[in-house]
């Protein structure tokens, strides 16, 4: 059983129809890249799953189990996190609260400060720089405070909307890196992406949206390759 299962997932903005009948898998360990051209439908596939919307139509199962009515707070109890796309810190609250925030459904206090020591370990700069405000920080830092937060619920699946908007590519690869290290530490993650070609090259697999339905889908290392994508999405 896969950890993550869209079947026929339709979401509608009032008359606009953003997503139709979009099915996809997420097995436990992978790290899963959505693209599409803006407005495919991508973000708005993430806040179904992590329950931010409504779907009109279409079943949502996170681990056998069907999350397609339950409440935001309650996927995140189950161990859906998401790390919204333009990082949405509160930049007038501390890196600490912040943080504290992401940890917002846990009652095991003692472990939050310690899972937080533990974030401060993987994210120096986020240690060095707790009591500051996240405003304060650069963009590359507040995408690093943005999944750090998410991962404060320790979350089996992780949904990573446009972690590299913005960022200078230097800070690109090591966002990337830390995808990666994550997901070696068995985070299984599903990612939106516009720099396309390194999400493929560091992703297991990949679907394509456009206007809000898959139009291919297949092992990253293949698609890479594929004359449609390429020429659609990788500038070749
Ligand atoms: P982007 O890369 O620009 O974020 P996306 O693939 O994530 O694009 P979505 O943000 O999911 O696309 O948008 C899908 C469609 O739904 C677009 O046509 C968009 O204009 C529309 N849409 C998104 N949010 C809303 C909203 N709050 N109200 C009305 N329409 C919306």
């Amino acid at each position: 059983m896969a950890l993550l299962e869209i079947e026929n997932l339709s979401v509608n903005y009032g008359g606009v129809q953003a997503v139709r009948g979009l099915s996809l898998k997420v097995e436990e360990g992978e790290v899963v890249t959505l693209i599409g051209a803006n407005g495919a439908g991508k973000t708005t596939t993430l806040r179904a799953v992590s329950r931010m919307l409504r779907p009109r139509e279409g079943r949502i199962v996170f681990a056998g189990r069907d999350i397609t009515r339950v409440a935001p707070d309650e996927a995140v109890r189950l161990g859906v996190a998401q790390s919204p796309e333009g990082r949405q810190v509160l930049a007038r609250q501390s890196i600490q609260d912040n943080l504290e925030l992401g940890a917002y459904t846990r009652r095991d206090m003692g472990e939050v400060r310690a899972d937080i020591g533990r974030m401060y370990g993987r994210f120096p700069r986020l240690g060095e720089r707790r009591n500051q405000l996240a405003g304060t920080l650069s963009g590359g830092e507040q995408q690093m405070l943005a999944i750090a937060r998410a991962l404060m619920s320790r979350p089996r699946l992780l949904l990573l909307d446009e972690p590299s908007l913005g960022l200078a590519p230097i800070i690109v690869r090591e966002i990337f890196d830390i995808i990666g290290e994550l997901n070696a530490g068995g985070t299984t993650i599903l990612l939106v992406e516009q720099n396309a070609r390194l999400a493929m090259q560091r992703s297991h697999r990949t679907y394509v949206l456009e206007a809000g339905q898959l139009t291919l889908e297949g092992d990253s290392a293949r698609l890479v390759n594929d004359e449609r994508v390429l020429h659609a999405y990788l500038g070749g």
